[in-house]
């Protein structure tokens, strides 16, 4: 890793946030460290980036606790289990795959027994794939409805992933739908900040595209870090 590939990264980005209308600082990235090690993360801090997301909540536990000095902001971005909901409302700051009540009331409890904030995204499975996470795009509503009556969550945004193809272009109907979705839902206001909802969306091989279509978080690992083995 090195910081060229970072600058590389927010020169892409500020170009894809000019096209629709924004400014580079409105766009957040997110660096992907899943199964890249401590060195290679003290070297993109070292680059000044300061914001992380990790799936494995074991991986992410050693690696949060040995830099805690360093004040990062880690992003939770795998599949939670409710019994795991303790440890991730500990470590992580931000839990971006929030997808049913069961685990928004675990991650709840857990927070305000720590009297922490804990900010979350609703994962979307916008491509209706029946392998992957995610509230169906009709029952988000719902689900936002839910954890505002029942926790005390602040609920940032959405996150989605479009289905997986060769091609990026063909996400870009998905992040469209979920912008509609988010605009919706903003609405309704359904959001902690119904003004500056945010949308996680695109990873290293679309998030120009993301951007283009009202990303405001992207979440990057291979194009910033190499090939994970
Ligand atoms: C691994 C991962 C990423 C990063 O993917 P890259 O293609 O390496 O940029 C982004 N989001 C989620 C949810 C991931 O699991």
């Amino acid at each position: 890793m090195t910081c060229d590939n970072l600058q590389t990264i927010q020169q892409n980005i500020a170009r894809a946030a000019g096209g629709s209308g924004r400014t580079a600082d409105s766009i957040q990235l997110v660096a992907v460290s899943k199964r890249k090690d401590i060195e290679v993360i003290k070297q993109a801090v070292s680059c000044g980036q300061h914001v992380f997301g990790e799936n494995y909540l074991q991986e992410a536990e050693q690696k949060i606790t040995l830099l805690k000095n360093e004040n990062l902001c880690w992003h939770f971005i795998g599949h939670l289990q409710s019994n795991k909901a303790r440890l991730a409302a500990e470590l992580f700051d931000v839990i971006e795959t929030v997808d049913r009540i069961k685990i928004a009331r675990a991650l709840d409890r857990h927070a305000g027994a720590l009297d922490k904030e804990l900010r979350i995204f609703i994962q979307v499975n916008i491509g209706r794939e029946k392998q992957k996470h995610g509230v169906l795009p009709e029952d988000a509503e719902n689900l936002l409805k839910l954890i505002n009556r029942e926790t005390e969550l602040k609920i940032l945004g959405l996150m989605g992933m479009p289905p997986h193809t060769s091609d990026p272009e063909a996400g870009r109907s998905y992040f469209r739908e979920m912008k509609k979705l988010s605009d919706q839902l903003a609405q309704k206001k359904l959001f902690a900040d119904n003004n500056a909802v945010q949308l996680s969306m695109g990873m290293s091989a679309d998030y120009a595209i993301a951007i283009e279509e009202g990303a405001t978080l992207v979440r990057v690992g291979t194009a910033l870090f190499g090939r994970r083995e």
